[in-house]
């Protein structure tokens, strides 16, 4: 799968709480059609949003799900899951974003979870040349779908007009940041085009400013300040418990 990867590269390895972005989006089948097959997580979440196009999601404990456009998935992998995310479609575009999410040292080996949410549970909020759609934490009063997530995030999607602005409060704590996914945008002194990303200063608000019609993801969460052992698709806090998993991959107890 042809991808960009924004955080979980060299100039950004990562942003506590948050372990990776990638955007992937393709009118092309050539550059999506591999999918990831089977592969294991341990320790985090991982969340897909999708904007265009369907996904299959299939695991080793027999569950599935399809994402379509607008959705998203937050899965809690905690002990671990193997598992498939393949295109459900052989032409068109197909495009979205997969986070990943740490969890707490407690909370690394919880039972794996599944939030699947349809595109018309994802509340939104409408103001002057702003659309909102809130997938978690609070905006505007109205609070998002995914619950129970210990890092506490707020994941906005935010389309904006030309000439228009976005503000929220976040907490000063967390860490955050834009991902401007079309257009551009203004965020202090800095300008901001398709594919940049803004990791936000601490404070306690966010204010962009849309400098041609835009849409971004905003993101925040609360740092957990743990040490990180990670290896691909496996994040865990120290070396010793790379080695169980990898060892408890080998022996099938994901
Ligand atoms: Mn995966």
């Amino acid at each position: 799968m042809q991808l960009t990867r924004v955080i979980a590269q060299p100039d950004l390895p990562m942003l506590d709480p948050f372990l990776l972005l990638d955007e992937f989006g393709s009118d092309k089948p050539g550059d999506y059609l591999a999918g990831f097959p089977d592969h294991p997580h341990r320790g985090f979440e991982t969340v897909t949003y999708l904007l265009a196009g369907r996904m299959r999601h299939r695991d080793n404990q027999g569950n599935s799900g399809l994402l379509t456009p607008g959705s998203v998935q937050w899965m809690t992998a905690g002990s671990g899951i193997v598992h498939s995310e393949m295109p459900e479609q052989e032409n068109g575009l197909l495009r979205g974003f997969q986070l990943w999410v740490n969890l707490p040292a407690a909370d690394k080996m919880t039972a794996p979870r599944y939030q699947d949410i349809a595109p018309e549970r994802i509340p939104e909020v409408e103001s002057a040349g702003a659309n909102v759609r809130v997938v978690a934490g609070s905006y505007g009063g109205v609070t998002g779908p995914v619950n129970g997530i210990a890092t506490e995030p707020l994941y906005l999607d935010v389309k904006l007009d030309a000439g228009a602005r976005f503000e929220t409060a976040v907490a000063g704590s967390h860490n955050a940041f834009v991902y401007v996914y079309d257009g551009a945008a203004r965020i202090g002194d800095a300008t901001l085009g398709r594919g940049d990303l803004a990791v936000l200063t601490a404070g306690d608000a966010i204010s962009v400013e849309a400098t041609e019609p835009a849409a971004l993801l905003v993101v925040a969460g609360k740092p957990l300040g743990e040490p990180v052992a990670r290896y691909g698709p496996i994040v865990m806090n120290t070396r010793a418990e790379l080695e169980r998993a990898f060892e408890d991959l080998r022996e099938g107890r994901f």
